[in-house]
């Protein structure tokens, strides 16, 4: 098991007292009594630290925190709280956004299937900037905006094609990508848009993928904006928002080196020097990602004989991530009781191969009802929760500086069924 000073490497809040996990100084073996299990607990601290290391290393942009992470209002209010706007992909993100509290110029919405529905909604809103991912969608954001009497403020959504490195299911600014059109055809679709009424051109905007550890193709793909920045001002185009999207990386493994804002921004403003346009990012990840840990509790244990597994009651609705992309997330016990190790797999009791949080992990040996956390769970963990094998979703709580929220309550099987 990792240690203590190891562990703060994920998330500084964290503490062992008595051998017992701690996040904001609030026990998670108290929580998980006292709320049940499964449960996503968020530490405050850490979102607002992680929104103001972005707002200091960059210092006159607007920070979009991306909603789908962890659309929770009171999360995204934590984020409110040290200035962060919001970069929305749906209708239902608009409305988190809103409701949490977030002044509509400083929501930016991307997404390739905006329907006429989300559209009206946003336009009305008076949002800041539509990042657009189509020719079509150009033209019909306009008569929209036209029978509605208004203007909608957008940017072209500009695929630079780099390669970002990072697993092929998040990786977004390829060109055989279906997200945004290709920079070199951008520079037409700007030309065309300019010239419908209704429309103001005012952004590019890009993002390259997600989960990047490596963040020199930042530098690549920021490079080939910045150009066709210059070419639109020369063709008379305004340019005013520079949206280089989010996808900065964050530790899952104990061996990953995970990229500071600062690093990025000394890596991408040399490249700005110049651009006299407002710069605008959309991290998601890595606000949430490592403030957030999954509580899950031992159902059973089986021993298999060549393989050992921990059957807990959280499982691939819960937190998808494992299934879905073969993801890695550190798994330890909530209280550790100085047992031997066993090499088990941690599995979740939905019916399915794929459903596992953890696979050949070297683990302290538990009992049955003991506790198990699940780290860096904060991002894209409620956010992807489903409710297959009629599963009701984790309760979610929010601690900060010793005390604790629920922010949303374990849901009951009349409320997945419907009326
Ligand atoms: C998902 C997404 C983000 C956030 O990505 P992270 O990797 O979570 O930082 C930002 N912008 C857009 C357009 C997205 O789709």
């Amino acid at each position: 098991m990792l240690k203590e000073f190891e562990l703060k490497e994920f998330n500084s809040y964290i503490d062992i007292r008595n051998g017992i996990l701690h996040l904001e100084d609030v026990s998670l073996k108290e929580l998980a009594r006292e709320l049940g299990t499964p449960l996503y607990v968020y530490s405050a601290s850490f979102i607002r630290d992680k929104v103001r290391a972005y707002r200091e290393a960059f210092e006159d942009a607007l920070i979009c925190y991306a909603v789908k992470a962890n659309f929770n209002p009171e999360v995204i209010k934590v984020a409110l709280s040290e200035g962060a706007g919001a970069d929305i992909v749906s209708g239902g993100e608009l409305y988190a956004a809103l409701k949490a509290g977030v002044p509509a110029d400083r929501i930016v919405y991307a997404g390739v299937g905006k329907t006429v529905k989300e559209l009206e909604y946003a336009i009305d809103k008076e949002i800041l900037m539509f990042n657009v991912e189509s020719k079509m969608e150009l033209e019909v954001l306009d008569q929209i905006a036209g029978s509605l009497g208004k203007k909608a403020r957008v940017a072209v959504r500009v695929n630079p094609d780099v390669n970002p490195k990072t697993h092929p299911y998040i990786s977004t600014g390829m060109k055989k990508s279906k997200f945004g059109v290709d920079i070199d055809t951008a520079f037409e679709e700007y030309i065309y848009a300019s010239r419908l009424p209704n429309l103001e051109v005012v952004g590019i905007h890009c993002h390259i993928g997600s989960q990047l550890l490596d963040i020199s193709p930042y530098r690549e793909a920021v490079e080939k904006v910045v150009n066709l920045y210059h070419r639109l001002r020369k063709e008379g185009i305004e340019i005013r928002y520079l949206d280089i999207g989010g996808g900065l990386g964050i530790k899952y493994r104990p061996e990953d080196r995970e990229p500071t804002p600062h690093q990025l921004a000394e890596l991408l403003l040399p490249v700005l020097e110049g651009v006299e346009a407002k710069l605008i990012l959309e991290p998601g990840r890595s606000i949430t990602g490592n403030a957030g840990i999954l509580i899950t509790q031992v159902q059973f244990l089986k021993d298999k004989g060549i393989k050992h597994f921990i059957i807990v009651d959280a499982g691939m609705n819960d937190l998808v991530r494992p299934a879905i992309y073969d993801a890695f997330h550190y798994v330890l016990p909530v209280e550790s009781k100085g047992r031997e190790h066993i090499i088990a797999d941690v599995v979740g009791p939905i019916c399915e191969t794929g459903d596992f949080l953890a696979k050949d992990r070297r683990i302290e040996n538990l009992d049955r009802g003991d506790f198990l956390a699940v780290l860096s769970a904060g991002a894209y963990g409620f956010a992807m929760s489903s409710h297959y094998n009629v599963r009701p979703r984790a309760a979610e709580v929010l601690v900060d500086r010793g005390s604790y929220r629920v922010i949303r309550e374990r849901e009951d099987y009349d409320y997945i069924l419907g009326p």
